[in-house]
């Protein structure tokens, strides 16, 4: 009776955004009638940005959303998550809002035997186009949920910045990671240039809407997102590099610089776990978060200072086959030096065109948007 209650009101909730998305949507755009012309019409609320869950000293919950320009706040008191289930349609209880100090991280990130996945990067804030490729091979259901098994979904890095429904993916992501575990199928959001950006209050690249929507509630956009958060909490708790099989993956790649430094994929993880953005940062957490780190190294598209064998070199000292890189844009999926680098930034951010990665028993594919699958 509960998880079917559960069920319903996360169903209402991903409904809630879904309206929201098409009310900001050109109308040519017109993917996702399927799970739209299920929509109950006492659904149709104006809830336009939001939940925030802000986790107070005490832990009362303070829920935060923004309705019609009208900023709405919620105090929860003694753990009363079916109130904040009823008012947000988010499947909330004390694992949902826990602390995470005590959680065992794994910093390894090593996935062995996975038979398949898919693989996508650079959304910024393009939920229809992310939805429509979910939708497309059938990670999802259309109610949105998790329609993937076993299998992994790889969402590598830069949610943040450029477009508008930002909150949207990340609670799709979110609710997806933790339907995909209990299927044993497994979700892995990497950090991107642009989370860590948001976090150190770098807002050059926010999108007006959420620097409206922080007006409202009257905090800075980084707040939304602070350790004291729900989704905020939950990015303290995501990986720079993980690795799948032979395929190492990190947001925009590991350069020869950082492999002068001897990192290991553990250490690298740690500083980023529940890392304080406040606080100053020494020179190897600088060399992390600049050009040469993994959020943002462009040097394999650059053929004067790079080759192949350079590339064999990284990936024998990380003792991998496959780099996985986002963060720089093709107009699709590519891969370069002999297949041994995969580039899955393939221009979501633009909210036209879009493709994901396939990897089934050791084979790549691109999937483009209309479902064609082509061997990489
Ligand atoms: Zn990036």
């Amino acid at each position: 009776m509960r998880s079917k209650r559960k069920i319903t009101f996360q169903y209402f909730f991903l409904v809630f955004i879904i309206l929201v998305s098409f009310s900001f949507t050109p109308k040519n755009q017109n993917q996702n009638q399927n799970s739209t012309s299920k929509i109950p019409h006492f659904i149709n609320t104006r809830i336009t940005d939001g939940p925030f869950f802000f986790i107070q000293e005490d832990n009362t919950v303070i829920v935060k959303w923004i309705k019609g320009n009208r900023p709405i706040e919620k105090k929860i008191r003694d753990n009363n998550y079916k109130r904040i289930e009823r008012k947000t349609g988010l499947s909330v209880d004390s694992e949902f809002l826990a602390l995470n100090e005590n959680k065992n991280i794994d910093l390894k990130q090593e996935y062995k035997d996975v038979e398949k996945f898919i693989a996508l990067s650079d959304i910024h804030g393009q939920f229809d186009l992310f939805v429509k490729l979910l939708l497309q091979y059938e990670v999802v259901d259309h109610d949105l949920n998790w329609n993937f098994g076993s299998n992994h979904l790889i969402i590598n890095g830069d949610v943040f910045d450029r477009g508008d429904k930002v909150t949207e993916t990340f609670w799709l992501i979110y609710t997806l990671e933790k339907q995909a575990e209990k299927q044993g199928g497994k979700v892995h959001f990497l950090l991107g240039n642009h989370e860590i950006m948001v976090l150190n209050r770098d807002f050059r690249y926010v999108n007006n809407k959420y620097l409206k929507t922080s007006k409202l509630l009257e905090v800075t956009y980084d707040q939304l997102y602070s350790e004291n958060t729900v989704i905020g909490r939950w990015l303290r708790l995501k990986p720079v590099i993980f690795s799948i099989n032979d395929i190492l993956f990190s947001h925009a790649g590991i350069s020869q610089e950082f492999i002068k430094r001897r990192f290991t994929i553990e250490e690298v993880n740690k500083r980023f776990i529940n890392l304080d953005y406040t606080l100053p940062k020494d020179s190897l957490q600088m060399f992390l978060e600049g050009t040469n780190g993994p959020f943002w190294y462009r040097g394999y598209f650059k053929p004067e200072i790079f080759n192949e064998q350079k590339l064999d070199r990284i990936l024998g000292y990380l003792n991998k086959n496959y780099m996985l890189v986002g963060h720089t844009t093709m107009p699709n999926v590519v891969s370069l030096y002999s297949g041994k680098l995969i580039c899955v930034d393939s221009g979501i951010k633009y909210g036209e065109y879009g493709e994901v990665l396939i990897y089934e028993n050791g084979e790549f594919f691109r999937g483009t948007t209309l479902g064609n699958l082509i061997k990489l």
